[in-house]
């Protein structure tokens, strides 16, 4: 990067705020994903003014400018894979405004999940949509990519509780969309386009979220399954009854058979676990506790268990999110993100599941699956070694299939990671009809490319392409030049 542009930024948030340090753009090069691209420069703005200057300064010098917040994103999303600016909202923290009698909260986009759960508690409010990475994940990176978790089957995504927000667009401007009133409607809902639009279409600077009373009790029940098609029956029955739970999560044998073997967790060796989280007043509660353990019973469940009592509630969930860390202790084998995050509609469950394990046998790896049931939203983990070429190539050519299928069950490509490097190729395919209408929103508010260039639509290569791990791969299956000599 030219030095007269760093000091141009170091003119803007002050040095100590601006880093081109080979620790720093080598670091901030990665998010979850497999994928990784050395950064030129890191910059650390406070303040919105800030935003919008060093947005002018890249858009003059047409350099690529990377929003990142927590870095939790699974498909390359803050990646700069053409380089130049990451923008880190490390330091927008701020809660600008509660008002519980209003039902909203303002803040800066950089505030992590949980921290704003914590303070919002304290006034028996919360902002609901809860990911599994919500330790990390940023508020602006939840918006920027419709994120959701466990109880998007009761409470909905991170799309239904944006009220408003402040965006720095790609030319420098400052646009406010959206409001701050629970109804609003006011033309076109610009708002919702910047939801999921994975930092192309500008950076968001200020958000106003709607806030949600924190629901009383709870109980769980768990059960377990020698069929993954009982288990989907007992889904849908749940709900078509009908009973709305706060979360309904499912885990196929490899997944329990990992969290039993790396945690100990007391949970029944089965083909399929459903743990159904409901929520409300102790009545209804029990009401439909009882109504969930016959259903489950009546698909032929072979135990169920139920339970009230926190510390046990604790340890289950535990468990459930264990599933990861779980997998990543098998040896000889990573978890990576590859399909990772389908979507069908809820009564095809059990057929993608089976799908999916027989598309895993065919090219001879393994693909545990888990996920939100209650919402038909299922995360795969493919695990490989690595190091084997040859095994990437084969989980490329799975990832196909499973798209594939995922396609002709009426699902979608992505139900929250968000599309990013790893997924563009089939969400192209899958919104075939409206990329134009995509490309020409993107031209008119971008008209530099500079924002996050290279994602969704954008994104033309391999899936396999810029990996984070020292295996480049190319197309006949064997390593790449600089195979295994690490990364730069
Ligand atoms: C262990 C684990 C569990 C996860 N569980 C879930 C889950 O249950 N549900 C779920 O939905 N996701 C989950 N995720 C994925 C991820 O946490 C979410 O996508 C999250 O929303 C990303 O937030 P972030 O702050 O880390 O964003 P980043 O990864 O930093 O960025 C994500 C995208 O948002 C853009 N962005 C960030 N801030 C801004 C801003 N201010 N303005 C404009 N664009 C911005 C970036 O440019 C990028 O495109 C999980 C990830 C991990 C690693």
């Amino acid at each position: 990067m030219d030095p007269s542009i760093v000091k141009e930024l170091e003119a803007i948030v002050g040095p100590e705020n601006v880093s081109t340090s080979v620790a720093d753009t080598y670091v901030f090069g990665f998010d979850s994903s497999i994928h990784r691209h050395k950064a030129d420069v890191v910059v650390m703005p406070v303040r919105t003014e800030e935003v919008s200057d060093i947005v002018k300064l890249a858009n003059r010098h047409r350099i690529p400018v990377v929003a990142r917040g927590g870095g939790t994103g699974l498909s390359g999303h803050a990646v700069p894979v053409k380089g130049g600016i990451v923008l880190s909202t490390r330091r927008m923290t701020k809660i600008i405004d509660v008002r519980v009698e209003d039902l909203y909260v303002r803040v800066q986009p950089g505030i992590i999940n949980d921290d704003l759960n914590k303070v919002l508690m304290k006034r028996n409010f919360y902002f609901p949509p809860t990911p599994g990475s919500g330790k990390v994940a940023t508020i602006g990176g939840m918006v920027a990519n419709n994120a959701s978790g466990m109880r998007a089957i009761k409470y909905g995504a991170t799309r239904d509780y944006v009220m408003g927000m402040e965006v720095v667009l790609p030319t420098g401007e400052l646009a406010h969309l959206g409001t701050r009133t629970i109804k609003n409607s006011s033309g076109y809902q610009l708002d919702r386009l910047i939801v999921g639009s994975e930092g192309t279409l500008g950076i968001i600077t200020e958000i106003t979220l709607r806030i949600m009373p924190v629901p009383g009790n709870k109980a769980l029940v768990l059960a377990a399954f020698d069929d993954l098609r009982k288990a989907g029956q007992t889904i849908s029955d749940v709900i078509a009854y009908p009973v709305i739970p706060s979360a309904m999560e499912f885990m196929d044998r490899t997944c329990i058979d990992a969290v039993i073997s790396a945690f100990n967790v007391n949970f029944p060796h089965s083909e399929a676990i459903v743990m159904i989280e409901l929520d409300g007043h102790l009545a209804e509660i029990a009401d439909n506790m009882e109504i969930v353990e016959k259903i489950a019973s009546d698909a032929g469940a072979i135990e169920v268990r139920s339970s009230d009592d926190p510390k046990e509630m604790a340890e289950w969930v535990a468990a459930r999110k264990a599933v990861l860390p779980a997998m990543s202790a098998m040896p000889n084998k990573a978890s990576v993100a590859l399909a990772d995050d389908m979507s069908v509609p809820i009564s095809k469950i059990p057929d993608a599941v089976v799908a999916f394990h027989e598309i895993a046998k065919k090219y001879d790896i393994i693909i545990a699956t888990y996920g939100h049931a209650g919402d038909g939203n299922l995360h795969t983990k493919f695990l490989l070694d690595v190091n084997d070429a040859k095994a990437w190539k084969r989980g490329e050519a799975a990832v196909g299939e499973v798209y594939a299928v995922v396609n002709s069950l009426g699902g979608t490509t992505s139900g929250e990671h968000g599309i990013a490097i790893t997924k563009a190729p089939y969400m192209r395919k899958e919104r075939k009809d409206t990329l134009a209408a995509m490309i020409a929103i993107k031209k008119a508010l971008d008209p530099n490319n500079i924002m996050n260039p290279g994602k969704l639509f954008e994104w033309e290569g391999l899936i396999l392409a810029d990996l984070r791990y020292p295996a480049e791969v190319e197309e006949d299956g064997h390593p790449a030049e600089g195979f295994g000599e690490g990364v730069e």
